[in-house]
């Protein structure tokens, strides 16, 4: 598996290819992904696969409309963007297959809120997978490039904040892992998602447990700043930050909030 590849898969339910990106995963700050990634916002968007491709993701076929999981489709072919390379698997499968593939439908964060209430997500991983997906929509109307079709919902929606806590529960399962790394990532996550609620004090505990010396540390320290500022809107990651600046200690990371900061986030902070 590469990065710049894609898999072509069978529509579960009309057999239609789709191209399946490799790269993406349901919340990517884990260091490998980090040093990889140019853009990169603070719910785990990323310049590339945008989640499309996560074998647990879900995902919305572009002939028939319905929807499924992409570790539920069939492989097809294997197919490199670089070279224009077909590796199929299978050699009965003509080329010109990949003349027909297309991208899946990109789901309305409305169509993700339905999907959860109908009860699409099965497994712990695949409500993860599908909220994240849902949480993610709903900051794309806040991002560089915007989608016409994203901002239908507003962010103070009773949808979206029921689908942050949920999200923010899930992520919480994670915090006692015996593995740092997994911790961290979980921290990040929940954290984050509380920025986004507007509970900036308790945004700001979770963020103080960040392993000081992981490339994690930068990006909590970005996050921080946007609690000090009682700023609860998606962030775009300053990469550079990030990989050239990676703090060796915790002296300079707590930079404590001013007074009249502190009584704001109290103040909306519910937990
Ligand atoms: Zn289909």
């Amino acid at each position: 598996m590469q990065l710049g590849a894609d898999w072509i898969v069978a529509c579960p339910h009309c057999a239609a290819p789709i191209v399946k990106s490799q790269g993406d995963s349901p919340y990517i700050l884990l260091p490998t992904i980090i040093k990889l990634v140019r853009e990169l916002w603070s719910d785990g968007r990323t310049s590339f696969g945008l989640g499309r491709g996560c074998s647990d993701n879900p995902a919305k076929c572009i002939k028939c409309k319905n929807y499924f999981w992409w570790n539920e489709a069939e492989d097809v072919c294997h197919y490199v963007h670089q070279d224009r390379e077909l590796e199929s698997e299978h050699t009965s499968i003509p080329e010109i297959l990949t003349a027909f593939a297309r991208h899946p439908d990109k789901p309305t964060e409305k169509e993700y809120y339905q999907l959860i209430s109908d009860g699409f997500a099965k497994t712990r991983s695949q409500q993860l997978s599908l909220r994240t997906a849902a949480w993610r929509r709903s900051n794309d109307a806040f991002r560089r490039h915007t989608d016409s079709d994203a901002a239908t919902i507003s962010m103070t929606s009773l949808e979206r904040q029921e689908n942050l806590e949920a999200l923010a529960e899930l992520a919480g399962s994670g915090l006692h892992d015996e593995n740092n790394d997994i911790r961290d990532h979980y921290l990040i996550m929940k954290a984050e998602i509380l920025r986004e609620l507007g509970k900036f004090s308790s945004a700001l505990s979770l963020l103080d447990q960040i392993d000081y010396s992981s490339l994690r540390a930068d990006i909590a320290q970005q996050l921080r700043r946007s609690c000090w500022d009682s700023d609860s809107i998606v962030l775009q990651l300053d990469m550079i930050s990030i990989k050239n600046n990676r703090p060796k200690n915790r002296f300079g990371l707590n930079r404590p909030p001013t007074n009249s900061t502190l009584s704001e986030q109290n103040h909306s902070d519910m937990s």
